[in-house]
């Protein structure tokens, strides 16, 4: 059994989180536009703006109305979002991500302690168990306890739902809990459903102000890639395991 003072379970944002997927889901939307023969092509700094809207299919239409124009409809859109997915995929089961320090040894600490995994993510189902094969091996989908992902809710990030669709199925108590994200919409999603939540910077989410984290890292660390604390407290050796994890919700 678990140690009645560690976290009751672990949820994970998938984007920026997991690992650095932006640039590979923005590479795979500009190879989509191409194919589809529209003349778009998003950069960094065009991407950075449209990541304030979570969705990729939101996405698109949101570049539209920024752009002021109306070529796609919303079965267009649909269509051209499954075939980014696709391409994302394709990238992804190449094994051309790897997953950002400390992500790994969590979870197999976590594993090994019988705390239930879970994820919570806007990103589709298919991207979330591609990432988790080609980083973590085959069988790595089966260890979470819940994968809420995609249009499994209305409302995306930030708003609570996909979270509160991930506690209902845990059953687990939130405020003992935590929640990992690099975005501000994450982490408004999961302090609003109860949930203590640790913020990881990411490539698109440094510049962003994080209030009411537990701490705001660079990454979890490792014991020879020790993490640096940007806001609150860095963990004792630079490495975020399940009792620096406890130490912060004792507070
Ligand atoms: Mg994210």
């Amino acid at each position: 059994m678990p140690d009645a003072d560690l976290p009751a379970a672990l949820i994970f944002d998938v984007d920026g989180t997991l690992a650095e997927t932006e640039e590979a889901h923005r590479h795979a939307f500009n190879e989509a536009f191409a194919e589809a023969g529209l003349d778009w092509h998003w950069d960094q700094a065009r991407y950075r703006r449209l990541l304030d809207v979570t969705g990729g299919k939101e996405r698109i239409r949101f570049h539209q109305e920024l752009a002021g124009l109306s070529v796609l409809d919303d079965p267009a859109i649909a269509r051209l979002h499954a075939r980014k997915t696709a391409l994302y995929v394709a990238h992804v089961d190449g094994g051309r991500l790897g997953l950002r320090p400390g992500i790994a040894r969590l979870i197999n600490q976590a594993r090994a302690a019988g705390i239930p995994l879970a994820i919570a993510t806007t990103t589709s189902l298919a991207n979330v168990e591609s990432l988790l094969r080609a980083t973590l091996g085959a069988g790595a989908p089966g260890w979470f306890a819940a994968i809420g992902a995609g249009d499994m809710v209305a409302r995306k990030k930030p708003a609570p739902d996909i979270y509160r669709h991930v506690l209902d199925r845990l059953g687990v108590d939130p405020a003992r809990s935590v929640a990992f994200e690099d975005s501000v919409n994450g982490l408004e999603a999961a302090r609003a459903a109860g949930l203590p939540t640790l913020v990881t910077v990411s490539r698109y989410t440094d510049d962003q102000r994080f209030t009411g984290a537990l701490a705001v890292l660079d990454h979890l660390g490792e014991p020879d890639q020790p993490c640096r604390a940007l806001a609150g407290r860095a963990p004792a050796g630079g490495v975020v395991n399940l009792p620096a994890l406890r130490d912060w919700l004792r507070g």
